[in-house]
């Protein structure tokens, strides 16, 4: 079989870990294809706003592995596949003549061991960096269980590591896998990935994140915004992703599988997708960037009686409703972090209020042209 075919099988195994550090927070955006058919090619955003194409594979599908959510498990039907490193440098490079090619992100199933695993993707980016000069973007994903010199060796090439967390806890992790510790493989590795990457450090240069598996185990959205919030404030990582766990692909033991998954009236929502999964997943996306970028903090979020967010309005939104006192906000006196509070503005509505301060009072909120659904909560 040729590469391309290889890929082609790949790709498709790939598509339910969608999720990669240099691309947009929007999930249907994670979930496009190249329009020209070729799957392993994914429509990106780069972090400064830019449009590109990634190409994205496994190096290989046949795993060690029997973690009971996955449809890679090795008790699982489907076509073997490997690609060697000589393999995927060769094809990358001659695709980077042809189409302009933003990136390389290689993950795999566990190979025999993770260790042996990481070899293989180490030595595709070694060869790119070192044998042909590649200075582009590589993202490498760190297969839980690897040894401490297989993180380190992954640094020395990598733009970007990641290593998924899947759940928020061992006993979240026990109900889905049996095949690895979720203390001992993902949570150690994660912690000392990011001590390796941490200002300062030979390897800061490499930004780090994880990926959750949502609604696989029964881990409810506050557990899982607890862990992304321990992971930026005491560890330092760069980015969490979330992937709505898709019913039918896993053991038919685990709670994802037997948990009622509500069907959510799409004309309710400012997204397309009608479903309670992915809506969810679009929940913890926006109360993500409020942690991150906006700077809530855990305390701040608010969750209903059963631990999760609302499917039925934006984090945000939410919050400003439980704290009516706060506002209106005077678009003249607001500093910009209480700006950056008000439903529908952003950090770049927050810094352009700001800036037109400085021309003079602003004498009318409609002439700002302002998102809608900030008026109710801004006065002049
Ligand atoms: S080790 Fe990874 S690829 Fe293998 S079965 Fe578990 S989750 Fe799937």
């Amino acid at each position: 079989m040729d590469t391309q075919g290889k890929l082609d099988i790949l790709s498709s195994d790939a598509q339910y870990d969608l999720s990669c550090s240099c691309g947009t927070n929007d999930p249907l955006e994670q979930r496009k294809r190249s329009a020209d058919g070729s799957r392993w090619l994914y429509p990106v955003t780069t972090a400064s706003g830019g449009a590109g194409i990634m190409l994205k594979t496994l190096m290989g599908n046949r795993c060690a592995g029997d973690c009971r959510y996955c449809p890679l498990r090795s008790s699982a039907d489907f076509r073997p596949v490997a690609l060697s490193s000589e393999e995927i440098v060769r094809f990358f490079l001659d695709l980077t003549t042809r189409r302009k090619l933003i990136g390389l992100f290689l993950s795999s199933a566990v190979l025999g061991t993770p260790d042996k695993t990481m070899q293989l993707l180490i030595d595709a980016a070694r060869q790119l960096r070192v044998r042909h000069r590649y200075r582009g973007y590589i993202h490498l994903k760190i297969i839980p269980g690897c040894s401490l010199n297989a993180i380190d060796e992954a640094i020395k090439y990598a733009s970007a590591l990641s290593l998924n967390i899947e759940v928020p806890s061992a006993r979240h992790y026990e109900q889905l896998s049996a095949y690895q510790s979720w203390e001992r493989d993902i949570a150690f590795g994660l912690n000392y990935l990011t001590q390796r990457t941490a200002k300062g450090t030979a390897g800061e240069r490499c930004t780090t994140s994880t990926q959750f598996i949502v609604g696989a185990s029964d881990e409810e959205d506050r557990e899982i915004l607890g862990a992304v919030n321990h992971l930026y404030q005491n560890l330092g990582l760069d980015r969490s992703f979330f992937s709505a766990y898709q019913r039918g692909l896993g053991d038919s033991s685990i709670p994802g599988e037997k948990a009622s998954q509500s069907v959510i009236q799409p004309d309710l929502f400012d997204i397309s997708h009608s479903s309670g999964p992915l809506v969810r997943e679009h929940r913890l996306y926006q109360a993500e960037w409020l942690l991150r970028v906006y700077g809530f903090s855990l305390e701040e979020l608010c969750f209903s009686e059963d631990g999760n967010l609302s499917l039925l309005t934006d984090p945000k939104l939410t919050w400003a409703r439980a704290n009516t006192g706060l506002f209106p906000l005077s678009v003249n006196r607001a500093s910009e972090q209480e700006l950056l509070r008000v439903p529908g503005i952003g950090p770049v509505w927050a810094k352009r209020i700001i800036a037109l301060r400085r021309q003079g009072r602003i004498g009318s909120l409609h002439n700002l042209r302002l998102p809608a659904n900030s008026l109710p909560y801004l006065i002049r």
